[in-house]
């Protein structure tokens, strides 16, 4: 499943994670911080992302 910034199109992907942001691969959307902010744009929070089928 992935997650995309409604802002920028950053996506986050469970699969790859986000090792530069602390999150290592397979780490679950819900174990990511509600207040964690998109690590492209810097404007868009958790709530904001879009899933992605
Ligand atoms: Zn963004």
């Amino acid at each position: 499943m992935c997650y995309r910034c409604s802002d920028c199109g950053y996506t986050y992907d469970e699969h790859e994670g986000c090792p530069k942001e602390g999150f290592p691969a397979g780490t679950a959307w819900a174990s990511i911080p509600d207040n964690w902010a998109c690590p492209d744009c810097a404007v868009r929070e958790k709530a904001d992302f879009v899933p992605v089928a």
